[in-house]
């Protein structure tokens, strides 16, 4: 029996574990994934936790109803990678070998990485959304706020879905306006970006869209620390932004599982060959999701489209073929704005997000880098579509490789 292993059963593992039990026979192979939760956790949907448009129950599953029979699913945190000996070490104590490997472990927050940050004022005037309790704390939060000035700030790039921090001011200024408040509060983004976002078409529609909102930028912020005392974020150029509630999202970091393997950069993201996915220094291994450092967003879409490519050429490899260099860090990612609208961007490592329609048969055209009601619509179904077809390994009607149908191209 050949051995294929997967590190990791969110996102992007159990997907490979559903589409590899469908396509390798399982006389001749054994798949085997590792994870140390039992949850699934639906990470888009942390942004509607706040604003109590989603609770708990609406973003979680047992990971375990996603992998397929035939598959075997061991709970336990893996404690060592050793890919000279293509083995891995587990904390439980076992030892497993592989012919193949599949790294997807994710990316996670570290809060404690900011001086101030995760200290005595944690998750009172200081939050953050990008966990579940994480989410679920400020929405308990904003429940009961009477307004002030809040604070949203990224520490570092990458992070997860990099228009999360966006959707969610946007979304706040929705819910400040329902709950009959916005007057009383303002709303300031403070971004190491010298925009909006991080490429400069985008930056510019999203600019001028946060500025209709009366939402402010302050660029190339590059938090140094947080004063929960005095309540202001002070940067390493000594600018100081005081706030009534931070709202922050902490340094992301790959897996520590990966710098005990010595395999990852300074922040434990896993170099790879950005258009196979495979390790330039083991041809055994690949690196999906969050855990690779390709210059492309780390997002479920991403996730979703390097799949598609590794699957392809997962096949090729076993059966002696030369890989094809499939994936072109396809990304595409609904933005909600409030008020029942949304944007989307679609986009790869060559060609920044652009304006114009992005057509999907039978539901879409949706619109590019515009305010919709459709794009809303999207984004709200898009969780039926992660639980019942992405993470399953379904076929979506989405091209794995970005088209430039319907862009323009200004
Ligand atoms: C607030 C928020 C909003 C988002 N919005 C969007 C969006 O709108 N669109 C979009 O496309 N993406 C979005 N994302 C990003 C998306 O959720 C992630 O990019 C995607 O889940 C990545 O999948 P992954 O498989 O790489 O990692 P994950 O799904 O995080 O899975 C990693 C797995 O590895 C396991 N693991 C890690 N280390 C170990 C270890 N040592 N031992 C055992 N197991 C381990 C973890 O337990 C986890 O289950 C959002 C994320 C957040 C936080």
């Amino acid at each position: 029996m050949k051995k294929l292993l997967i590190l990791g059963a969110g996102t992007a593992g159990t997907m490979v574990a559903n589409r590899m039990s469908n396509l390798l026979d399982q006389d001749e192979w054994r798949i085997t994934i590792i994870d140390q939760h039992a949850n699934h956790y639906y990470q888009p949907g942390f942004l509607f936790i706040p604003f109590g448009i989603y609770s708990k129950n609406d973003v979680i599953k047992p990971k375990r109803d996603f992998i397929p029979n035939g598959v075997e699913l061991i709970m336990s945190p893996i404690d060592l990678i050793e890919p000279d000996h293509n083995r891995v070490k587990l904390s439980n104590g076992q030892s497993l070998t592989y012919d193949f490997l599949v790294i997807a472990t994710g990316a996670h927050i570290h809060p404690e990485q900011t001086t101030g940050l995760q200290e005595h004022e944690w998750r009172k005037s200081v939050h953050e959304f990008y966990t579940v309790e994480g989410a679920i704390a400020l929405a308990r939060h904003l429940r009961t706020w009477q307004g002030g000035r809040m604070v949203v700030n990224v520490v570092e790039n990458p992070i997860k879905c990099p228009v999360a921090p966006l959707e969610f001011i946007m979304l706040a200024d929705w819910y400040f306006t329902d709950q009959g408040i916005r007057d009383r509060v303002e709303i300031i983004y403070a971004t190491p970006l010298p925009g909006a976002f991080t490429k400069p078409i985008a930056s510019r529609y999203l600019g001028e869209i946060l500025d209709q909102k009366n939402i402010k930028v302050v660029p190339e912020f590059m938090i140094e620390h947080v004063d929960p005392d005095a309540r202001k974020i002070v940067s390493y150029d000594e600018q100081e932004v005081e706030y009534d509630l931070l709202v922050s999202i902490p340094l992301n970091m790959g897996s520590e599982v990966v710098a005990r393997s010595g395999l990852g950069d300074e922040l434990n993201f896993i170099p790879v060959d950005k258009h196979t996915l495979v390790s330039p220094k083991y041809a055994n291994l690949f690196v999906l999701g969050d855990a690779a450092a390709i210059p492309t967003s780390k997002a479920g879409s991403v996730a979703h489209f390097a799949v598609e490519s590794f699957t392809e050429n997962f096949l090729r490899c076993i059966d002696g073929l030369e890989m094809l260099p499939t994936f072109d860090g396809h990304a595409n990612c609904f933005i909600e704005s409030g008020f029942g609208k949304g944007l989307l961007i679609d986009f790869n490592y060559d060609t920044e997000p652009l304006p114009g329609h992005y057509p999907l048969p039978g539901v879409g055209p949706f619109s590019l880098l515009q305010e919709t009601e459709m794009n809303h619509w999207g984004k709200i179904m898009f969780r039926w579509m992660y639980w019942n077809l992405l993470i399953k390994g379904l076929e979506l009607p989405l091209p794995a490789r970005m088209t430039m149908a319907g862009k323009w191209n200004n």
